[in-house]
């Protein structure tokens, strides 16, 4: 038991935070209470900082360090969600998709048409990375062929049922700074669309 220094109450210590390995003078009732009137009397401020690109980095930076230091667990949360919600998510996602589909082709339509430089430019180097870092010993490989095409099956699949686009990544960038990857599936993974976009060519773990 241990006694509050803002709320005077004694309470069980799992119910103080624990910093540095001790537990908080402040009781985590304490703390919420604090943070909810911090916010209600600097809303206004706290949104337009939330607006700033220095909060967004802030936030990206701090989500993308707890999603590496929490792999397992978000994983593992993130299977016991998806189970849990199978049937609605398959039945929402169609919806969502076929009602989505049409708008969301237009769009990337629409800028294809007004950036066509950069799309070619795009699609180009990405095409001439590929054939560069697909062996030709891989081309001639039934089983590789086949792998290959049921990577990206499972993307298309997994984009149809969640309604989240899902994209072929190449874990290893093909066009990485220091490394490059191969067009192979051992180097290949589904994930989100949203992953793969902020993920872009970096490559930080020890190869
Ligand atoms: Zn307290």
């Amino acid at each position: 038991m241990k006694s509050c220094t803002k709320c005077a109450e004694v309470k069980e210590l799992n119910l103080f935070p624990i910093r540095k390995g001790a537990a908080d003078s402040w009781c985590k009732s304490c703390y919420t209470a604090s943070t909810k009137k911090h916010y209600q009397n600097n809303k206004e401020k706290i949104k337009a900082y939330r607006q700033t690109d220095a909060s967004r980095e802030k936030k990206s930076e701090w989500d993308r360090k707890y999603r590496e230091s929490n792999k397992e667990k978000i994983s593992a949360r993130k299977h016991d969600w998806y189970v849990e919600n199978k049937k609605e998510i398959g039945a929402k996602s169609k919806t969502r998709y076929a009602e989505n589909s049409e708008s969301a082709r237009a769009r990337s339509i629409t800028w294809k048409e007004n950036n066509r430089e950069k799309h070619n430019a795009e699609c180009m180097k990405r095409h001439t990375a590929k054939l560069q870092r697909f062996p030709m010993w891989a081309r001639e490989c039934q089983d590789i062929k086949f792998f290959l095409e049921e990577i990206y099956d499972l993307a298309i699949e997994r984009t149809l049922v969640t309604g989240v686009p899902h994209h072929v990544d190449h874990i290893v960038p093909l066009q990485g700074k220091k490394v490059s990857g191969l067009h192979l599936p051992w180097n290949l993974q589904v994930i989100t669309a949203s992953e793969n976009c902020s993920k872009r060519n970096s490559f930080t773990e020890a190869v």
